[in-house]
């Protein structure tokens, strides 16, 4: 079998360095992969793909999950709108009733007046009285014909409120329709992914279970802390998660199958089917 290598950038050539440090990480001798458990080192790279793979699914669910609740909100604050907007037609059309039934009573009242006018003009003896009588009944037949543009008014107003009270409805059903329906695909949707989620985190422990407890752990501490992928392919000559720069010879051993332990980000750097250099 062909031997493979697990360097760090600074010990790719012939000659051993001494340990030293670049940006704060500390560069350790090159070291022939052994793993513990006597796996090959095609072996213990595809075992952490798989788990990388694994949990890339995971997060990619989990997000999906996230966002779910925010789009659910979304669909309910829309629906308040709708109503909001429809109560707002209604109240305007109470208060549009009351003020037509005040006008109407006003308009009897001042009828009443007028014709208790016109009763009590047969009675009065002088042409000052009588006259004055006359100018109490123009002015109410004035006050009448008012109301009268009043009342006219409030029925176009009222035929608009209601056009308006009709649309309101419309669209706040059609919301209501649309959101609740696209709520329960949503509900739905979350179910599928926290049961996707149950069984991929079982398979995440399992495939956790098949990787040597040291790549486990420095896989772990790498992910955790900087969101990296683990294991990564070399893209234009640099490492694929941190692209910091490969020395051509180790990015020419890493084309020829060894895997390289990246000094920056701690990655495992490897050939994969999209590198490049
Ligand atoms: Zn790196």
């Amino acid at each position: 079998m062909e031997e493979h290598k697990l360097h760090t950038f600074g010990v790719a050539g012939s000659s051993p360095v001494p340990p030293t440090r670049i940006r704060g990480h500390l560069l350790v001798s090159a070291f022939l992969y052994q793993g513990t458990d006597g796996s090959s080192m095609e072996e213990f790279i595809a075992r952490l793909l798989d788990l990388q793979d694994l949990d890339r699914r995971i997060d990619r669910l989990k997000a999906d999950g996230e966002s779910i609740p925010g789009e659910i909100a979304i669909h309910r604050r829309d629906i308040e709108g709708h109503r909001s907007r429809f109560r707002a037609s209604e109240e305007q059309l109470i208060s549009l009733k009351e003020e037509q039934k005040k006008l109407a009573a006003d308009r009897a009242e001042t009828l009443a007046k007028i014709s208790d006018y016109k009763s009590r003009l047969l009675t009065l003896k002088s042409n000052e009285e009588y006259s004055a009588m006359l100018k109490q009944i123009s002015h109410g037949e004035k006050l009448v014909d008012q109301i009268d543009d009043r009342i006219l008014e409030a029925m176009y107003k009222e035929d608009e409120i209601r056009g308006e009270l009709e649309r309101a409805e419309k669209e706040k059903d059609r919301a209501i329709n649309r959101s609740e329906a696209r709520e329960q695909l949503l509900k739905k949707k979350l179910e599928e992914i926290e049961s996707q989620l149950e069984q991929l985190q079982i398979e995440r422990a399992q495939a956790a279970e098949r990787v040597d407890p040291k790549h486990l752990k420095r896989y772990e501490i790498t992910r955790e802390s900087r969101h990296r992928e683990v294991v990564t392919g070399i893209r234009n000559g640099a490492c694929g998660s941190c692209l910091t720069k490969i020395p051509a010879q180790a990015a020419g051993e890493i084309k020829g199958g060894s895997t390289f332990s990246c000094p920056i980000c701690g990655s495992f750097v490897v050939w994969t089917p999209d590198s490049s250099l």
